[in-house]
C-alpha cells in the first residue's frame, strides 16, 4: 500500500507502541498522569515556552488556543484556506463567539501585513475587537520566511494584537529552513503542534504558550471534551515522537522532490507540478484526468485524493522505493490516458 493522501495516515513505530504498554499512568484530569506531564515538560522546552497541554487534536488544541486568546466578540485574522478557519467547522464562531476576519494567502503561505493591518477594526461599537493574528506552518507545504515571522511579531505587537500559530507542521518548517522549531516559535504567544502527523504518533497535539495561557487553555480544553484520564498511553507515543522523529522529516522532504522530479519528467500532457518546500507535493491535472488517476491508482495499492489539484503527501511510511513505483504508475496511467485521446 503506498497513501499518498496525507501524512496523518502514519502508523506509530514498535518503538511507539511499547512506549505505550508500558507508560505510567494516573489521571491527568488531576494533574497526575506522570507521562502526560513529562510530554507537556518536554514539548514546551523544545519550542522555548513556559508551559504546554496535551490536546486530542489539532483542532481541538486551535481551538482552546483561540478561546484562551479572545473573549465573545472579538475577532482574530486568519488565513482565507487556513486549517483553523475552512477546515475545522468553524469552531471559533460555532463554539468560541470569535468572529473570523480571513485574508488571502500569499503563494507562500504569509499573509500581507498592510491588508492584515487594514483589517484591524477601530475602537468603535460598530466593529467587533480585533484581539489575535493566526498564521500556519507550514501552509500548503510551505515554510514560511523567518524574516517574515519577525515582521509578523513586530506588527502584532504594534497593533496590540496576540500572535498564535498553528503548527501543526512546525517541525517539517524548522527542517526544511535548517533552524530549531523554537527560532520559529519565538515570534508567537502560542503555538499549536500536531504529534499525529510527519511525527507518527497515533493521536494528539500540544499547545504551547506562557504559563497563565495554558491554565486557561486547561480550562477551556475541560469544556471542549478533552479532559483524559490514562492519557499518558498516548502521550508515550508523543514522547518517542518527538524524541526520536523530527530529524527524519528530511527523509519525507527528500522524497517529495524525488516525486516531484520524477511526475516533471514524465508528466507533459498530464500534469503540471509545483515547487516543493516540504513534504507536500501539488500537481495540477489535465481536465478529467484526476478521477480516473485516483481510480487507476487505486486498483494498484496506491491512494490520492483526487482533486483538480492535487495533493501528495510524503512520511515515514513511504520510502523512495515506493515513491518510485508510485511515479511508474504514473507513466503507465499516462500513456494510456493520453492514447485514448489522440
Ligand atoms: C491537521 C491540521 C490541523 C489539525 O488537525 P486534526 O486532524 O484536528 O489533528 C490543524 N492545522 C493544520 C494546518 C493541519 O494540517
Amino acid at each position: 500500500m503506498i497513501d499518498l493522501r496525507s501524512d496523518t495516515v502514519t502508523l506509530p513505530t514498535r518503538e511507539m507502541r511499547q512506549a505505550m504498554a508500558a507508560a505510567a499512568v494516573g489521571d491527568d484530569v488531576y494533574g497526575e498522569d506522570p507521562t502526560v506531564n513529562r510530554l507537556e515538560d518536554l514539548s514546551a522546552d523544545m519550542l522555548g515556552f513556559e508551559a504546554a497541554l496535551f490536546l486530542c487534536t489539532g483542532t481541538q488544541s486551535n481551538l482552546a488556543a483561540l478561546m484562551s486568546h479572545c473573549e465573545r466578540g472579538d475577532e482574530y485574522l486568519v488565513g482565507q484556506q487556513a486549517h483553523t478557519y475552512k477546515y475545522e467547522g468553524g469552531g471559533a464562531a460555532v463554539l468560541g463567539s470569535i468572529q473570523p476576519q480571513p485574508l488571502e494567502f500569499a503563494a507562500d503561505g504569509t499573509i500581507d501585513l498592510d491588508k492584515a493591518a487594514q483589517a484591524v477594526k477601530a475602537d468603535d461599537v460598530h466593529f467587533a475587537k480585533t484581539r489575535l493574528f493566526c498564521l500556519e506552518n507550514t501552509q500548503g507545504g510551505k515554510a514560511l520566511p523567518l524574516d517574515y515571522l519577525a515582521r509578523a511579531e513586530e506588527f502584532a505587537r504594534s497593533r496590540n494584537l496576540a500572535l498564535h500559530l498553528d503548527g501543526a507542521r512546525i517541525f517539517n518548517a524548522a527542517v526544511a529552513k535548517g533552524v530549531g522549531a523554537r527560532d520559529i516559535a519565538r515570534h508567537f504567544d502560542s503555538v499549536s503542534v500536531c504529534l499525529s502527523k510527519g511525527l507518527g504518533a497515533p493521536v494528539g497535539s500540544v499547545l504551547c504558550g506562557s504559563r497563565s495561557f495554558i491554565d486557561k487553555a486547561r480550562r477551556w480544553r475541560k469544556v471542549l471534551g478533552g479532559g483524559m484520564r490514562q492519557a499518558g498511553v498516548l502521550a508515550a507515543a508523543g514522547i518517542v515522537a518527538l524524541t526520536s522523529m523530527v530529524e527524519r522529516l528530511k527523509e519525507d522532504h527528500d522524497n517529495a522532490a524525488r516525486l516531484a522530479a520524477g511526475l516533471t519528467r514524465i508528466g507533459e500532457g498530464l500534469l503540471r507540478v509545483e515547487e516543493v518546500n516540504t513534504n507536500m507535493v501539488f500537481v495540477s491535472l489535465t481536465t478529467g484526468a484526476a478521477g480516473e488517476l485516483a481510480a487507476y491508482l487505486k486498483g494498484r495499492g496506491m491512494l490520492v485524493t483526487p482533486a483538480p489539484r492535487m495533493r501528495l503527501v510524503t512520511h515515514k511510511d513511504v520510502d523512495a522505493g515506493k515513491i518510485d513505483a508510485f511515479v511508474e504508475a504514473v507513466t503507465e496511467f499516462r500513456k494510456d490516458f493520453l492514447e485514448r485521446r489522440l
